[in-house]
């Protein structure tokens, strides 16, 4: 936002826009970097109090802690349609919650979950609710599906208006949950639904004096409709987070960019048999899997509260309702490849996307893939739990996260042009002894597996932090998805010159993307590149971009445009080509214009 009104300020007296810019940046930089050593306010990093169980709940965050509690009872569904996975030994380490948990697709007889037409009608009731408690609510459109159906948000608020700016004006932490980008994972969907509600009418509601927030309970319908992982399409939009290719992908970051929530939640379900039996002659055992955003280069903070403002107190929150719990982990469909990996450390899913554009950024996944029905009720208790957990995190923590995120906004934005930026980082390989589950008799059984250890990241590239990136007129495709991110876009309005490098290939292959599941389908085959770089005063024509890199969501820039990676714009055909695009190694004194 400053980097706009600074732009437009100099516009408007003629002189070259972008060199003031980079003076008052370069002005301000020595005594952010000051400040980082010494002074700076950094959120005071106490670690949370744990509470007395039995205390009378007096404050916000006490009433929150002490959901959840039953909603109106109906009679547990009964598991409906596929047979179990697995022995009534180990059915029986899952028994159903004291909660009960009604909402259409949870109903006793019911064989289908909540279907769209149903989350609409259930969306808009909460808004009613919401409205007469005094809340400002909304249905939002957040986007439309490849079949055509309209992915909804509800927010949730007590600013005066459900626009951005309203709640941006209340100075309160937005929180964003986001569930089902997975279709055949529909344990997120049915507890975003009782969020929901009990936010606008119910026991959590008290949490909108400190905190707004925004559910976007099934974001992909189509999958959902057809019980499949992917899109319409065939891709996952779990992985399109940083290319966006995908209109549900697409919808989820304009949703992002427009409201810039602190912490985003990404609720999903992973594989409890299937071919982990295969594998290791074991069931998972744990009921919620945990981890934050693991890529290159997110700023330390940033990781350091996702672990002791929001992992450890929801590890005591599912521990207390006697659910069990890991860091997320999974293995490849090659049965003969018995290593386990976490999360990826790819720029591509909506934890590292979400946390490259600064936000606290959380997955949380329930033993229920395969699982059909079966324990739904305590698959949605986990989520409700680690859900809530979430909120009463943020409600605690308000004011810290209200400093925390200018801090980082500033000090990404401070680094360009100086040090080095990470190219490409890779996940540890370790040994991890798990606790799985013998399927007959249904007790512990721990394995000791190959481990991809997310949370120590091996530098597999770096490259010097450029000032920005220019990008030719044929590039607009890409300057639209950087736009859609949030990232602030310039034109060159008049022919200049600046130090730049070129990237130069070294070799070439196609090659197909690969995650930690193993090679990605529904995606065309990417071009893989090895490059040299080559310096010298370079030509900036009139009509093509510059991307600064002093901006917020610098790092994400880098992940896109640094072109020898497999997540990277140019690796997937959003730039033409190698020629596209360079990196500008000084201050451009080239005439600019923010785009609009
Ligand atoms: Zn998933």
């Amino acid at each position: 936002m400053k980097l706009m009104q600074l732009s437009r300020t100099t516009a408007a007296s003629g002189q070259s826009i972008f060199s003031r810019q980079v003076q008052t940046l370069a002005l301000l930089a020595p005594a952010l970097l000051l400040a980082a050593c010494t002074s700076v306010p950094l959120p005071p990093w106490t670690p949370p109090v744990p509470r007395p169980a039995q205390s009378a709940p007096a404050s916000v965050e006490q009433t929150v802690q002490t959901f959840p509690v039953a909603p109106p009872a109906v009679i547990a569904p009964a598991p409906v349609g596929q047979p179990a996975p697995y022995s009534a030994a180990v059915a029986a380490r899952f028994p159903a919650p004291a909660v009960v948990y009604s909402t259409p697709g949870l109903q006793a007889q019911r064989t289908s979950f909540t279907t769209q037409a149903e989350i609409e009608a259930w969306l808009g009731d909460q808004a009613l609710a919401a409205s007469r408690a005094g809340v400002s609510a909304a249905v939002l459109p957040v986007g439309r599906s490849q079949r055509g159906e309209t992915v909804q948000a509800l927010v949730l608020t007590r600013a005066t208006g459900t626009d951005p700016a309203a709640l941006l004006a209340t100075g309160r932490p937005t929180v964003l949950l986001i569930g089902q980008q997975h279709g055949d994972e529909p344990a997120g969907s049915e507890a975003l639904l009782v969020m929901a509600r009990e936010l606008a009418q119910g026991l959590l509601l008290p949490v909108l004096g400190r905190i707004n927030v925004v559910i976007v309970p099934r974001a992909n319908p189509d999958g959902a409709a057809s019980g499949q992982r992917a899109t319409t399409g065939g891709l996952d939009m779990n992985r399109d987070h940083l290319l966006l290719s995908t209109p549900e992908a697409q919808g989820l970051a304009r949703l992002m960019r427009d409201y810039q929530p602190t912490v985003v939640v990404d609720a999903h379900e992973y594989t409890a048999a299937g071919r982990f039996v295969e594998k290791f002659g074991a069931v998972q055992k744990y009921d919620a899997l945990l981890q934050y955003a693991t890529t290159a280069n997110l700023p330390e903070f940033l990781t350091k509260a996702a672990e002791e403002w929001y992992r450890r107190p929801m590890l005591a929150a599912l521990k207390a309702q006697g659910l069990s719990s890991e860091w997320y982990y999974t293995t490849s469909s090659n049965l003969a490849d018995k290593k386990l990996s976490m999360g990826g450390t790819q720029p591509d899913t909506g934890r590292n996307v979400n946390g490259l554009k600064n936000a606290v950024s959380l997955l949380v996944e329930t033993r229920g893939v395969g699982l059909g029905r079966l324990h739904i009720q305590r698959r949605v208790h986990t989520q409700v739990t680690a859900l809530s957990s979430v909120l009463a995190s943020t409600a605690q923590r308000a004011s810290e996260l209200g400093q925390l995120r200018p801090y980082i906004d500033k000090e990404i934005s401070a680094l360009a042009c100086t040090g080095e930026a990470l190219v490409e980082s890779a996940p540890t390989p370790a040994q991890y002894e798990l606790v799985m589950l013998d399927p007959a008799s249904g007790a512990d059984k721990t394995v000791t597996v190959d481990w991809d250890s997310a949370l120590a990241l091996r530098t597999i590239k770096t490259r010097p932090r450029p000032c920005g990136y220019w990008l030719s007129a044929e590039s607009g495709t890409a300057a639209e998805r950087l736009r859609l991110h949030g990232v602030q876009v310039m034109r060159v309005t008049e022919f200049g010159s600046v130090l730049g490098e070129n990237y130069r290939e070294t070799s070439r292959a196609a090659a197909e993307r690969q995650d930690v599941r193993g090679t990605m389908t529904g995606n065309a085959p990417i071009i893989k590149v090895q490059v040299s770089l080559m310096r010298g005063l370079l030509d900036v024509p009139r009509g093509s971009y510059y991307v600064p890199l002093n901006q917020p969501l610098g790092n994400l820039v880098i992940a896109a445009l640094e072109p020898d990676t497999q997540s990277s714009f140019f690796a997937n055909r959003v730039l033409d080509g190698l020629q596209s695009a360079f990196r500008v190694m000084a201050e451009p004194v080239f005439k600019l214009e923010a785009l609009n």
